[in-house]
């Protein structure tokens, strides 16, 4: 394409603490963009465009002069106060599957925060993402972006301070056996070399649970993932001015989200592993199609690329995440970290930056 793209469109709320903490260590914090959480949507099947704006508080958006949903009242969104107190066993879908917003807020907001079905996605961590952001307030649910891409906001500046420590980054250096005598890891064996490990030492472990589950020994950790499929189309400046919102959300289509970057729009699919084996070229027709009827244009992308993220995370239902609480065959010198850790958030950012953050801590 020749055009720098991340593999997927990373958004993080200005409620996540860490990633701001994380970023000012860094030094990136000056790289990032704040997006008002205004999220503007259009409904494919029915031709409907509306905004979903919190602007100015959730408080304000039903009861003050913002239009509500196509086709809903006041009362249908009470449903948001459900999430209140949740069972720890119940889906999202068990909790506001009959809500008359479930199609057009409940399933993109889960989709978008868990890339899980509502049905199958664990409501207990949806009730806590909300009482991080919309509950709190406009304040917190802010959307970050990076200015350019997350190779120069995260990636890089994180690499430097690295280096800068006098940590060494090995890549392309599988780990392919733990060597474990008495609950103690005692050797650790790359492609390319072993390292002798002590018992005063601490390995910290953070690979996702069915890699790590592989090297420990079966374990009974979650098997199931869910892909994110993104399609970055890279098109002309001009025609990117036509999308005046930095973020559209898409209902009743392939498309879910379109992110309007600097020289691509980028569409992403949440819960996609229906479409791991579908045509390359009929989904890029179909979505660019949808693309075309919303924008009202017959526009043209000069290049495509279509990133398939088979195991973007694992599939947060409560089941899998009894899982994960039940792990305990850890080796004693052996610290685990990884989004999929912090089983009380989503597998996000977030997730990752905190269970670094826990896993230096505990030594
Ligand atoms: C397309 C996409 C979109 C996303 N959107 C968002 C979003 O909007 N907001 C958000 O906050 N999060 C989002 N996420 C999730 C977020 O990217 C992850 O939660 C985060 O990157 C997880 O980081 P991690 O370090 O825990 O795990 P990973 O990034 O999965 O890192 C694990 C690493 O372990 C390595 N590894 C595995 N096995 C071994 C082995 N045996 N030896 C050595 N290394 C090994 C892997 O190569 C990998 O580099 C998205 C993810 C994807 C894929």
């Amino acid at each position: 394409m020749n055009i720098e793209i991340d593999n997927g469109n990373h958004l993080v709320f200005s409620a996540n603490k860490n990633f701001k903490e994380f970023c000012e260590i860094i030094g990136s914090s000056k790289t990032i963009k704040e997006i008002s959480p205004n999220f503007f949507f259009f409904d494919f099947e029915n031709n409907l465009k509306w905004n979903l704006d919190l602007s100015s508080g959730y408080k304000k958006f039903l009861f003050g002069k913002n239009k509500l949903i196509p086709n809903t009242k006041l009362l249908d969104y009470f449903s948001l106060l459900k999430f209140f107190f949740v069972n720890k066993n119940s889906s999202v879908f068990e909790i506001v599957g009959n809500s008359k917003i479930f199609k057009t807020f409940w399933e993109p907001l889960t989709l978008g925060v868990m890339n899980t079905d509502p049905k199958m996605a664990s409501a207990k961590v949806l009730s806590n993402v909300l009482k991080e952001t919309i509950y709190k307030g406009e304040k917190f649910c802010r959307i970050f972006q990076p200015k350019k891409n997350w190779n120069e906001t995260l990636i890089k500046p994180a690499i430097v301070q690295i280096k800068k420590n006098g940590g060494r980054i090995n890549f392309s250096n599988l780990l392919k056996k733990i060597d474990i005598v008495d609950n103690y890891v005692n050797e650790l064996s790359f492609i390319n070399h072993k390292i002798k490990v002590n018992k005063n030492d601490t390995v910290i472990v953070a690979i996702p649970p069915t890699n790590l589950s592989k090297l420990l020994g079966n374990c009974s950790l979650p098997k199931q993932y869910n892909t994110i499929l993104n399609l970055h189309f890279k098109i002309k400046h001009k025609d990117i001015k036509l999308f005046r919102k930095p973020i559209v959300g898409f209902i009743n289509s392939i498309t879910q989200w379109v992110f309007v970057k600097n020289n691509h729009l980028s569409i992403t699919v949440s819960n996609a592993n229906n479409l791991n084996n579908t045509n390359t070229e009929e989904l890029i027709v179909n979505v660019w199609n949808e693309i075309r009827k919303y924008i009202k244009k017959k526009i043209i992308y000069e290049n495509v690329q279509i990133v398939r993220e088979k195991k973007a995370t694992y599939v947060q239902s409560s089941n899998n995440i009894n899982l994960v609480k039940k792990f305990n065959k850890i080796p004693e010198n052996m610290v685990i970290a990884g989004d999929w850790t912090q089983y009380n958030l989503p597998c996000t950012i977030e997730a990752s930056i905190l269970s670094g953050k826990n896993a230096i801590e505990t030594i």
